[in-house]
């Protein structure tokens, strides 16, 4: 069937292109199949001769805007996954599974797979403790739904993420220390394995599933409809935004990394070593439940004569809409690239020293981050098999960005696909340079959520030990590789 397709593209390529041996290119699908598959679905089958094509084929990163997918299904209810599976088996086509479009490697699609897209199966409903959440629902329309009952989940700050997306992988945010990951809040899941059953899965039904998809079931284990999370009642909660001279960036980020980390669970921070055309910048933002004044305490330990010191108290939501760093709407959509670490230890003066050059060195055209996430708390005190997010003894994350203007729609001017690929060029070449000066400091592991296709042992940065338990759950759940990309299980 769909075995072997892009495992088989050397290590370190992220083209989610489909070019396997044994499946049939998808252009040799009858077009009557295709209208079949339409005819047995509540949902919608976009293929690229339909007008609604480009927008559905694109993901959220501009730099995948070139991939084309044989089609994109908006499936409506977990048969139609099971239908729009079993379509693509009979038919050869390989498969990706999308929900919020955010994969850092665009593996949520590619040239001639069958999308499958859950995005319409977006309901949030709030019962005692817990809500049922479609598995196409963004972070911001469920901040939403569920600020009206007075409650929120553990979740992520960027409003157009995918829940299922950022729950399997792990998803760490505001409340990620006094909650726990919001897998760690995953009290069940509805997943529409590779041979068409729908099976729900909890800590009695299908434990061993349940266990894989709390961090690991990003695309491997099958197509994941619906979530239920537990809530958290929430009424104000503070922030804050600090900032600092450049020149004093090596002071800011040695305090933060030894104070972070230690804060009370309530408490949350992120540090961020920023260049771009204005130049470099160090500052940091903190979050609390509830009023603001046991965080100014505590942020009166970090360094002080900074450049910004605001900190005020808001309903949750807003709050929540403060730290909601993408507003970008679909004409200025970016192009970026990211890698990451977990760090069990703080860093050393000279791994300091080489962040800070690093960021100070960043070619022109180009924007540039590190950021340090606070780790510890809930997230800390879970036994690492509890799940199968095994990043347990962390102080922060670090993650490294770059980011640039691709120009203009595709396809692109000559002019401007050079200039994008000059630019592409410049981001890989420093997110190498951050890499290498850092990972020698880390403890070897990385977010599965913010995947890299040239991590040398992803399995081992991932899922560390529990790589060997997961391998076996993917040959019973998935003996066939239905689900496959460069860095499934
Ligand atoms: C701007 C931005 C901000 C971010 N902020 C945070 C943050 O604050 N905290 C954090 O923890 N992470 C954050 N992330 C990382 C984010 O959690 C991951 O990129 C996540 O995988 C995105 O999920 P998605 O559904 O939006 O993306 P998609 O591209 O749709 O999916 C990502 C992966 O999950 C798989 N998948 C998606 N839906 C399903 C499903 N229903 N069933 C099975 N597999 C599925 C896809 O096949 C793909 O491999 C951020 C990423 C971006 C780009």
């Amino acid at each position: 069937m769909t075995r072997d397709l892009e495992s088989r593209a050397p290590h370190g390529t992220s083209a989610p292109g489909a070019t396997a041996s044994g499946t049939r290119p998808s252009g040799t699908v009858p077009d009557d199949a295709w209208q079949i598959l339409e005819q047995s679905l509540d949902g919608e089958v976009l293929r690229p001769e339909d007008a609604g094509y480009p927008a559905a084929s694109r993901l959220f990163n501009r730099r995948f805007d070139d991939l084309r997918p044989a089609a994109v299904v908006f499936v409506h209810s977990a048969d139609d996954v099971a239908e729009s599976l079993r379509f693509a088996r009979a038919h050869g086509v390989p498969v990706a599974v999308r929900s919020g479009g955010h994969s850092y490697a665009g593996w949520s699609s590619g040239h001639g797979r069958l999308v499958i897209d859950v995005r319409r199966m977006n309901h949030v409903t709030v019962h005692p403790g817990t809500a049922l959440v479609g598995a196409g629902a963004r972070l911001g329309d469920v901040y939403a739904a569920l600020d009206e009952h007075g409650v929120t989940i553990s979740g992520g700050t960027c409003p157009s993420v995918g829940v299922s997306g950022l729950t399997l992988g792990g998803g760490h945010g505001l409340l990620s220390r006094a909650y726990g990951l919001s897998c760690d809040n995953l009290v069940e899941a509805t997943v529409v394995t590779a041979d068409g059953m729908v099976r729900a899965c909890g800590a009695e039904t299908e434990p061993d599933l349940f266990w894989a998809l709390r961090g690991g079931g990003n695309g491997s284990f099958g197509v994941v409809t619906e979530l239920r999370l537990r809530t958290h009642a929430v009424h104000e909660s503070s922030s804050a935004d600090l900032a600092w001279p450049w020149s004093r960036a090596a002071e800011v980020l040695a305090a933060w990394q030894d104070w972070a980390p230690d804060l009370p669970d309530e408490m949350w921070s992120a540090l961020r070593l920023h260049k771009d055309a204005n130049g470099p910048s160090v500052s940091v933002v903190a979050f609390a439940l509830g009023g603001h004044d046991a965080l100014a305490e505590r942020l009166r330990e970090l360094p002080g004569e900074r450049t910004v010191d605001t900190i005020r108290t808001e309903p949750h939501l807003d709050t929540v809409r403060r730290f909601a760093g993408d507003t970008a709407g679909p004409a200025d959509r970016p192009c970026y690239d990211v890698r990451s670490g977990f760090f069990a230890r703080s860093l050393s003066a000279e791994a300091i020293g080489a962040a800070i050059t690093t960021v100070e060195n960043a070619p022109a055209g180009i924007d540039v981050s590190m950021a340090a996430v606070a780790m510890g708390g809930a997230v800390n005190r879970r036994p690492p098999h509890e799940t199968a997010f095994v990043h347990r003894h962390h102080r922060f994350l670090g993650q490294y960005e770059a980011s640039w203007d691709p120009g203009g729609e595709r396809p692109a001017s000559a002019a401007d696909a050079d200039a994008d690929a000059a630019a592409a060029a410049a981001a890989e070449q420093w997110l190498g340079a951050i890499y290498s000066a850092l990972w020698p400091h880390s403890s070897g592991e990385a977010y599965q959520n913010d995947v890299d296709p040239r991590l040398p042992d992803w399995r081992h940065s991932y899922y560390g030990s529990a790589t060997g338990r997961l391998e076996e759950l993917k040959r019973r759940y998935d003996p066939d590789r239905m689900f496959d990309f460069p860095q499934a299980l």
